[in-house]
């Protein structure tokens, strides 16, 4: 008999999770706590951006395979498996994450829950979680069944999520049971494990601790980088060339050695001050310490933007500046936590005209901050402008010609956010180019007497001494 699914919190992870179980072949219901979003999604409407998984969802809604609700008595009666996708954000002004979601939401499936099943988290939860939320499960069950809990990380990418769903690069479970659980989640994931992929099973520590370390691995990387930009740009070096070839060592590789503005969006940033609060709470605060000048690494490439383009534009107070990006990464309408939407705020609140254009976040990035001047194409981002600034490498920008702008913008200055254009060919067409680890503020440009902006914040965090000032991340939504 085929298991029936439930996955709770139908956001990036929860919805494309669903929808892609249903492709799988099995019955699902996913469950949301924002009626807004579960009647989009009943309608087969997907309330974000993530390519392919649209048509997944409106074919799976209309062969009534997948159905979305608000009720946990209806998920408690139907699953027999129950993913668990809430939301785990930073803490307001805190660097732990915030469990409110996921505790609610295993609370409520256990007083719902009316048949055996299996509770499996998906969420990234700092360690300790599962063991506790298991305790939960056992306080809460308000009927005589048997309810099982296991963890089994997510690391899917937007933007690859449909794929790195039904055909991921490992899949690890966490359990602590006789193998109940894990014979479960064989069955569920058959599929992928019918072509070899990897699949890892261990204890619920170790799982949880999987996830987060793949993070601050990633995170690491990209500062390691990002640190060397400041060493080539002090001494004019090309930190492109210098990625390629400590890339083709095998040990290093290329991938994730992208100078540029930094990471940012709903995981990685939060990700990494969660893992430095959750080893201070056991007395291991230097074994994580590190991660903090990787966050102060990436907090200071904004700060690097910001201040080219005052040495670029000159003060920024009345200058208009074009911004082509505000999504964390492309692919993805995911503003939490956008260097590029941290940028452009900061340029705003430094007197800068802001006009601002994204492909696919633009919605999202004026619900979190209205006052920037969002257009709908990049020439109109472009026209006027006294500077532009490439913040997101969206394949549109990436393809960008100096002859697509040079007739609209008012003067010729363009900051590569991302090392994605090829600063000579720019430069020939008469532009001036600073991009990130590349290339020094052109002569001609130097600052003029204005004094450095004291970039004001978005959402202050709490400084701790020497940490990070990423301001957008305190306690937004996730
Ligand atoms: P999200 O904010 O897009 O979605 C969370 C959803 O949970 C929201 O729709 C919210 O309404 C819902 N929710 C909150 N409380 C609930 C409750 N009690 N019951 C039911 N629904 C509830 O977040 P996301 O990006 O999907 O991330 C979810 C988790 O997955 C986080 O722990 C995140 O770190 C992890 N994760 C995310 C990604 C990613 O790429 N987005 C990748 C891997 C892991």
């Amino acid at each position: 008999m085929t298991l029936a699914i439930t996955v709770i919190g139908t956001g990036y992870l929860g919805a494309t999770h669903a929808a892609c179980m249903a492709e799988l072949g099995f019955e699902v219901l996913g469950v949301d706590v924002d009626p807004a979003k579960v009647d989009a999604l009943s309608r087969g409407e997907l309330p974000f951006h993530e390519p392919g998984l649209p048509e997944l969802l409106r074919r799976h809604v209309d062969s009534g395979r997948l159905r979305f609700t608000t009720s946990y008595a209806e998920a408690g009666a139907f699953g027999d498996v129950h993913f668990i996708g809430v939301g785990t954000p930073q803490r307001p002004g805190q660097y732990g994450a915030d469990l409110t979601y996921v505790d609610a939401a295993v609370t409520a499936l256990a007083e719902n829950i009316t048949r055996d099943a299996l509770i499996v988290g998906k969420s990234t939860v700092p360690v300790g979680t599962a063991r506790r939320l298991a305790g939960l499960v056992q306080e809460h069950r308000a009927h005589d069944v048997e309810i099982g809990l296991a963890w089994n990380p997510e690391f899917l990418r937007e933007g690859f999520a449909v794929k790195d769903t039904l055909a991921p690069d490992r899949l690890v479970i966490g359990t602590d049971d006789d193998g109940r659980a894990e014979a479960v989640l064989r069955r569920v994931y058959a599929a992928a494990l019918e072509t070899g992929t990897p699949f890892i099973s261990t204890d619920l520590e170790t799982a949880e601790l999987v996830k987060v370390a793949a993070n601050a691995f990633l995170a690491t990387k990209i500062s390691f980088i990002n640190a060397f930009s400041e060493v080539t740009e002090a001494v004019g070096g090309d930190i492109r060339t210098l990625a390629d070839a400590i890339g083709h060592d095998a040990r290093i590789g290329r991938r994730f050695l992208n100078a540029g503005v930094g990471f940012g969006g709903g995981c990685l940033p939060k990700d990494i001050r969660a893992l430095q609060a959750r080893v201070s709470e056991l007395g291991l605060d230097r074994s994580m310490r590190f991660l903090g000048e990787v966050d102060e690494i990436n907090a200071r490439r904004r700060d690097r933007v910001v201040h080219l383009a005052e040495q670029m534009a000159g003060p920024l107070a009345g200058r208009t500046i074009g911004i082509l990006g505000t999504a964390f990464k492309p692919d993805s309408d995911d503003v939490r936590d956008s260097p590029a939407l941290d940028v452009a705020a900061r340029l705003f609140n430094a007197g800068a005209d802001v006009n601002v254009y994204d492909p696919q976040a633009n919605a999202n990035a004026a619900k979190r901050f209205p006052r920037l001047n969002y257009v709908d194409s990049l020439t109109q981002a472009a026209t006027g402008a006294d500077l532009v600034i490439l913040l997101t490498e969206w394949a549109e920008f990436k393809a960008l010609a100096p002859a697509d702008l040079a007739g609209l913008v008012a003067h010729r200055r363009l900051i590569d956010g991302r090392n994605v254009l090829d600063p000579a060919t720019w430069e020939a067409a008469g532009w001036d180019v600073a991009a990130l680890g590349r290339r020094a503020v052109p002569d001609g440009s130097a600052p003029e007497t204005a004094p450095r902006t004291a970039a004001p914040s978005l959402e202050p965090l709490p400084h701790r001494p020497g940490g990070p000032r990423d301001l957008m991340a305190a306690g937004t939504a996730h």
